[in-house]
């Protein structure tokens, strides 16, 4: 083969590409992920229950009833009592969410969908506009901060280049799988910004774990890291 013959041919694959490329059916979620509430195997009577057979608070009638003793706990911290129940959530959010979340090892249980035994969906993450994203003046890697994007163009931008890079990479997988690769072998040219799903369990002690570090409610009485 000829130098010209090669080049002919390369060209001819990148046309090929790029047609498929056109081709191409790409769902992109818009920042949704999302939650499904599966199942609660307790509610909170267990844990006042469970807290009632501890004997470890004084018995005055606020603090043994309901909420009180509800607020009781967490007011003082005690953990224990929260670990009796259970809550289950289908959840469906890109690989970077997935891996932040994965961290949170103590009393959780997840189920992932393979990405070994079938082929994953063409789903991908694109911010929504309102989502705080460009730095601020000052900015440090400890005490990170964020605005939403003002600037039209940088937004449109940021957007193509990543529908872009998805795209590309989608064609490279089902190329991949197209040959008869093993699927777990196909899928390592995927992005971080590919939706997964997951089956989540957890306790509620768990659950108030994960919440005091992903999320901040500045008007709570009492933040919840039992
Ligand atoms: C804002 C932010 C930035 C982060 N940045 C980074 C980063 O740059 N790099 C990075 O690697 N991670 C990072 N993390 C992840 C972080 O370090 C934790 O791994 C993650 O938040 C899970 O928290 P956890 O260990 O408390 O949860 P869990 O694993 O669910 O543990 C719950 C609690 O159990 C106890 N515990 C669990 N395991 C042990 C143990 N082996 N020994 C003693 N006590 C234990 C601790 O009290 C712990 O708080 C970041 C997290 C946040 C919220």
């Amino acid at each position: 083969m000829t130098k010209d013959d090669l080049r002919n041919e390369l060209k001819k694959i990148e046309d090929e590409r790029k047609t498929k490329r056109n081709e191409a059916f790409i769902n992109y979620a818009l920042a949704n992920n999302k939650v499904e509430y599966g199942d609660v195997v307790s509610d909170g009577s267990t844990t006042i229950k469970v807290e009632k057979f501890g004997f470890y608070v004084s018995s005055s009638e606020e603090e043994t009833e309901g909420r009180g003793l509800i607020r009781y706990l967490m007011k003082h911290r005690h953990g224990t009592p929260f670990e009796h129940n259970l809550m289950t959530f289908f959840v469906r959010a890109p690989i970077c969410v997935w891996r932040e979340w994965h961290r949170h090892r103590v009393g959780f249980s997840y189920n992932e969908e393979s990405g070994r035994y079938k082929q994953l969906e063409p789903e991908f993450y694109i911010p929504s506009r309102s989502r705080p994203m460009m730095k601020v003046e000052g900015w440090k890697p400890g005490k990170p901060k964020f605005t939403p994007c003002e600037d039209d163009e940088k937004y449109r931008r940021l957007c193509t280049n990543l529908i872009d890079s998805y795209k590309a990479a989608y064609l490279a997988y089902e190329d991949n799988l197209s040959m008869g690769f093993d699927p777990g072998l196909a899928r390592d040219c995927l992005p971080v910004g590919i939706y997964s799903s997951c089956w989540v369990t957890c306790n509620a002690r768990s659950l108030m774990a994960f919440l005091s570090l992903r999320t901040h409610e500045p008007d709570s009485a009492y933040p919840s890291y039992p």
